[in-house]
Formats: structure tokens, sequence, C-alpha cells
């Protein structure tokens, strides 16, 4: 039952970080819960392995292949570049000041006129 919580929770989580960044929550959502299910049976095969189908370490290593595959799923998440509305929105708040071309984000120089950004 905590299990539900913690991947409600993560989902959660994974659903703002994409939000943020101006991707759908949904299809990142999906992932973090596959991730966390395949974790698990991949913890729970390795665990069947190690003990023989018997014991704790079952249980103990598909929770922890669970907890492996939920973190992957929010490191991808917080790894994943902002898409291209945001940065539409970085550009159009600088503009070279030798031409007025819209200039992206952290560019060091016009690509218009070669004018020295900054
Ligand atoms: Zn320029």
């Amino acid at each position: 039952m905590i299990e539900i919580i913690i991947v409600w929770q993560l989902c959660k989580s994974v659903g703002r970080i994409v939000r943020e960044k101006g991707r759908k929550a949904i299809g990142w959502q999906f992932m973090t819960v596959g991730l966390w299910l395949g974790g698990e049976i991949a913890g729970a095969v390795v665990g069947a392995v190690i003990s023989g189908g018997e014991g704790a370490s079952l249980y103990v290593l598909a929770l922890v292949g669970a907890a492996g595959g939920g973190a992957l799923a929010y490191v991808i998440a917080k790894s994943l570049p902002p898409l291209n509305e945001s940065v539409e929105q970085e550009m159009s708040d600088t503009a070279c000041e030798s031409c007025g071309e819209p200039l992206e984000a952290f560019v060091r120089a016009c690509p218009m006129c070669g004018e020295p950004v900054g």
C-alpha cells in the first residue's frame, strides 16, 4: 500500500518538473510508473535467483529495484531540456543593440551583423 502512495507522489513530482519545461505530464508519468514496475520486476527476478525463491531478499531487492526505477524516472524528468516555447520567450527579451535583430539567450555575438553581445 505504501508503494502506491510513493509512486503517486513521484508521478506528481515528475509531472510538476516536466510541466515547468512546457511539456505534457501524462506521458512522463506513464514512464515513471513503467520504470518503477520494471525495476520492481527486475529486482524481484534477481532476488528470486539469489534466494532460490524464498526469504526476504526477494522482497527487499524488488523494493530496491523499484526505487532505482523511480529515481531514474526522476533524473530523466530533471534532465529534460525545455521545449521551444520557453526558449522563444527568452529570445524576445533581448535584441541586438546595433541592428535590432532578436537574439537567443546566451549568444555572444549577433548572427546578423556580428556585433558582440553584452
Ligand atoms: Zn546585430
